[in-house]
């Protein structure tokens, strides 16, 4: 199991792994441009290089994540025209930085329902796909159901990859504040969970864990990290995760609140005592 968190890539991919490998992260994660834009990114090819090649030497997975404002369910066409060209252009970039997936949220419906919603995000899915054929999976990530998000539930996030031309191409980011944000799993459930998970073909498909505490409770439909031990999930519920076997190949990104990358540091080696503690 490899134990990471996410890193900002403003000064180049390569100072990004040197940074991820000074805080003690085996896997680490980069937004492949601004996340509240669309606006497109050149890519600096000889400083993904040198980071691809730090990587390498040092044993490190490298994770991409796509911009939040994209809407794979959008009913605009222009934004949707908008949200393709963005997300093509991400699984690109994240090819140049080594990574082995994008992560992209799932689509919100924006009032015309959940059945249109998952129909749009699939033609959308659909449309993108056909334009990228390299060995970067696009990783759904299942949301908390804030608004009118999609995608809360292990059966619907496996009917929406089913449904696309590419279910090959599709794999998932699991965030443990949002699944419990959207009352999809706590520490009494968490055997229930792994086995629906399992059951559903949901289980097999993750790549990627996004390892969080929630601020807010159980089932509150909001998506608020905390750092975790500190908020609604607890340290108890979330070293269930840290000790699955089921889960062990998988890398955790931790996307918790701090003010200075330097604070991951410490949490890195919590997570790794908690993972180590007797069961
Ligand atoms: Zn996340
Ligand atoms: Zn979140």
């Amino acid at each position: 199991m490899q134990l990471g968190c996410h890193i900002s890539v403003s000064k180049g991919l390569e100072k990004a792994a040197q940074k991820a490998h000074e805080l003690g992260a085996e896997t680490f994660q980069v937004f492949t441009k601004n996340p509240r834009g669309l606006k497109p990114k050149k890519v600096d090819m000889k400083d993904a290089l040198n980071g691809v090649e730090f990587c390498k030497e040092h044993g490190i997975t490298v994770i991409c994540h796509t911009p939040y404002i994209t809407n794979l369910s959008t009913p605009k066409e222009d934004l949707q025209e908008v949200t393709i060209r963005s997300i093509v252009e991400d699984l690109n970039i994240a090819e140049a930085y080594g990574a082995i997936g994008a992560v992209v949220h799932c689509g919100k419906h924006v009032g015309e329902g959940e059945e249109y919603g998952i129909k749009r995000m699939i033609e959308t899915l659909d449309l993108i796909l056909e334009q990228y054929d390299g060995p970067v999976k696009l990783l759904l990530e299942n949301t908390a159901g804030q608004g009118s998000e999609l995608g809360l539930a292990p059966e619907t996030l496996m009917e929406i990859r089913n449904n696309t031309k590419y279910p090959e191409k599709i794999e998932f980011c699991f965030d443990t504040c949002h699944a419990f944000a959207a009352g999809q799993w706590n520490e009494e459930q968490f055997d229930d969970f792994i086995k629906r998970a399992e059951e559903a073909g949901y289980l097999e498909h993750i790549k990627v864990i996004h390892f969080n505490d929630s601020k807010v409770p159980f089932n509150s439909r909001k998506d608020r990290h905390e750092k975790i031990g500190q908020g609604e999930i607890g340290a108890k519920a979330l070293q269930k995760f840290l000790q699955c076997e089921k889960l062990e190949h998988i890398p955790f990104i931790l996307e918790t609140p701090v003010t200075e990358e330097e604070e991951y540091k410490d949490e890195i080696v919590y997570l790794h005592q908690l993972r180590e503690d007797m069961k």
